[in-house]
Parts: structure tokens; sequence; C-alpha cells
């Protein structure tokens, strides 16, 4: 047995509220559940409700207890209701990428079985692949620093060597991690190479990494034409790469391929800090009504336990994420559960205990 494991909790605004109790509760059962001790939870404050009680979304406090814990599980943030003075809404998830240096954004497009895609064709019921969005930089560099007078307003991409290096070689990774799990061993670079000077860059970077892994085939493609594929035929692809803008609008087009934002987790991570988190948003048109998904934020939970296996060189944390992950696909597996954003009528409660149920039944 091991130390407890120490978790940074923020569950934010709108449904993220609702959707953390039941993904922790499920983290804490999986632990137990391969013999380890419960995780020591510190819930920490941060969102648009932080920003209207204390005046600050990201308070040090929040900040601080980040950094000091093994990892840091994020709900959902944001109320366009709540905004700053210059009119933008609040997004302290983001500035926390920023802070922590979070510079990989895992999105898996995996398909979980029973859940079925909108494609017709049976392999888009069968998907598996990985985009990397970069997290630190890009277009996103320009948040809270545009300009904007009475004629014209601009923003401004920024692509480093160091930026585009990192999340090329995290990816690079990656795709070496899945070849060994019998994947192809491919990463595409996702990007505007033939039209920005910013992108061209990108590619330059990207290539000059490639060169570091020849046992992964290195491949390519325009941003616009890699959405076209991603609906024609997204079963062929392994791993993407690509700017932070670009992978923002690109994940929510992959969870689109997987049964919707509540089906779709991921992870930000850093050299000393990682960050995991649905890719949806606090929803709030549904908070409070107990009719989200919460299967991405239990995702999360069980991407954050598989990281923590390889930081920590503690194996039986990859045997709790397996068993979160495949409690998660039994719910759903004979195609009975069905959630309220797929218009069936299972919103947190029924699907929260429906997983429960299933991880019980691994014990
Ligand atoms: P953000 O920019 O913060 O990512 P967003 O503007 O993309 O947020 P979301 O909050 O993700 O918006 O919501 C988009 C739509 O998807 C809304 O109609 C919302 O109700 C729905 N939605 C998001 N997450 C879930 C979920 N977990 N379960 C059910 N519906 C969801």
């Amino acid at each position: 047995m091991t130390s407890s494991l120490s978790l940074a909790i923020l569950p934010g605004d709108g449904i993220g509220m609702e959707i953390t109790q039941p993904c922790v509760e499920l983290v804490q059962q999986a632990l137990v559940q391969v013999g380890e001790p419960k995780a020591e939870e510190k819930w920490l404050e941060a969102g648009a409700g932080a920003y209207t009680k204390l005046g600050n979304a990201l308070p040090d406090d929040t900040i601080a207890g980040c950094r000091a814990a093994d990892a840091i599980l994020l709900a959902a943030m944001g109320d366009p209701s709540v905004r700053y003075p210059d009119g933008t809404e609040i997004i302290p998830q983001i500035e926390l990428r920023f802070e922590l240096e979070l510079y990989a954004g895992v999105r898996p497009v995996r398909s979980v079985p029973g859940i079925k895609g909108p494609l017709a064709d049976p392999r888009g019921d069968q998907l598996d692949f990985v985009m990397v969005r970069e997290s630190t930089e890009g277009l996103f560099a320009s948040v809270g620093k545009g300009s904007r007078n009475e004629q014209q307003a601009t923003d401004t991409q920024v692509i480093t060597r160091k930026g585009t290096k990192r999340v090329s070689d995290f990816a690079f990774k990656l795709a070496q991690k899945r070849k060994a799990e019998g994947h192809i061993g491919e990463v595409t670079s996702v990007d505007k190479a033939n039209v920005f000077k910013s992108m061209a860059f990108w590619r330059d970077m990207f290539d000059e990494v490639a060169k570091d892994y020849p046992d992964i085939t290195p491949r390519y493609g325009y941003v616009d034409a890699v959405a076209m594929e991603m609906v024609r035929r997204p079963w062929i692809y392994d791993v993407m790469v690509t700017e932070n803008m670009y992978g923002d609008i690109l994940s929510d087009l992959a969870a689109g391929l997987i049964g919707g934002l509540g089906m779709a987790p991921s992870a930000d991570i850093g050299d000393d800090h990682a960050v995991f988190q649905p890719c949806h948003g606090s929803a709030p048109d549904i908070a409070g009504s107990g009719k989200a998904n919460p299967t991405a934020m239990f995702l999360s939970g069980a991407m954050m336990l598989d990281w923590l296996a390889v930081e920590k060189e503690h194996a039986a944390y990859g045997e709790a994420a397996r068993r979160l992950t495949l409690a998660v696909d039994n719910a759903f597996r004979d195609g009975t559960l069905v959630s309220t954003e797929r218009g069936g009528d299972a919103g947190v409660d029924a699907i929260s205990a429906a997983v429960t149920h299933q991880l019980t039944a691994l014990a």
C-alpha cells in the first residue's frame, strides 16, 4: 500500500457542480477496489461563481492548491451571464493551462460500445484515435491581449519553437505507446502550412521532432481538409497534433463522432502538472435540471488515474483506471442507457448509478 494521493478538485460552475461528486466517488471506489487508500480531496474554488463571490475567478489559494496536488480534477467553468468588464467570459480553466504550462491537450476519440455515432459506416462506431491540442499558445496567446477600435479588431497567433516542439514530442511519444498496444504508429500534423507563416514554421518544427522518431510515420493535413476527413473517414487517424484554436474546434467535432460532448474526456498535461476535465463547458442551459451526462467527467477521472500510474510508477492506479473505463463501457454496452443529450432520459443520477453498479460488479 502506498500513501494516499492528493487531488485538487475544482467543480467550477453550472453542471460542473453536479458531475464532480459522482466522479470523485467513482475514482475513490476504483482506488479502494485495487487495494489503495482513498485519495485526499482538496475542493477548491474557481470559475464564474468564484468571480462573483470573491472578485477573482482563479484565486491564488486555488492555484497554490493545484500546484501542491498530485493531480487536478476540473469539471467545467463559465457562465455567459457573468463577464469581465471588457465583455469576455470567465475562463480560468484556460488561465490555469497557461499558469501551469499544460501544453498538451489530450482529447481521446474513443467510441464507447453501445453508443451509436452519427456515421452510417460501422467503422464510425469503433473509433480510437487521439487529438493532441497545443494548449499554451497559438491564437489563444491573444486571450486578454487583442486590440479593438471603432474600425477593426485584431488577435495575434503565436507559434514558438519551444511550444511546437514540446507538443509534437508529446504526440510522437504517445504514438509510440499506442503502437506498442497495436495501433498503426502515425502522427498527423494538422495545420495550415500552405497559407500562414506561423503554420509553415509549425510544420518545420514538427518535421524536426519527427526525425527523432523513425518508428513513427509523420503525416500532414490542412485543417480544413482534416475537418472533412473527420466526417468522411475518421478511422484513418491514429494521433493528430494541432494548434490551440484548431484543436478547440476539431475536438468538439470529434466529440460529435462519439456521441456528444457528454462522452468526450480530456487531459491537459505539462511537465510538472496535469488537469483532467471533460471537453464540454458548464452547459448553463441544462444546469440544475439533472439532465447532464457525467460520462465525460468519469472518463476524465479514469485518464487521471492512468496518468498517475505512469507519473508515480504505480501499476495499481492503472488497474483502477482500467476498471473505471470498463465500468463505463459495461454501463452503456447493451444500448439501454441513453443520455438526455442523445434523446433518452438518463441524466446525472441514472448514469452515475449504472456506472457505480458496474464498477461494484468488477470487484
Ligand atoms: P465552453 O466554450 O466552455 O466549452 P460551450 O459554449 O462549448 O462551452 P457547453 O457548455 O459545452 O458549451 O454546452 C454546449 C451544448 O452542449 C449545450 O447545449 C449543453 O447543454 C450541451 N452539453 C454540454 N455538456 C453536456 C453534458 N455533459 N451533458 C449533456 N449536454 C451537454
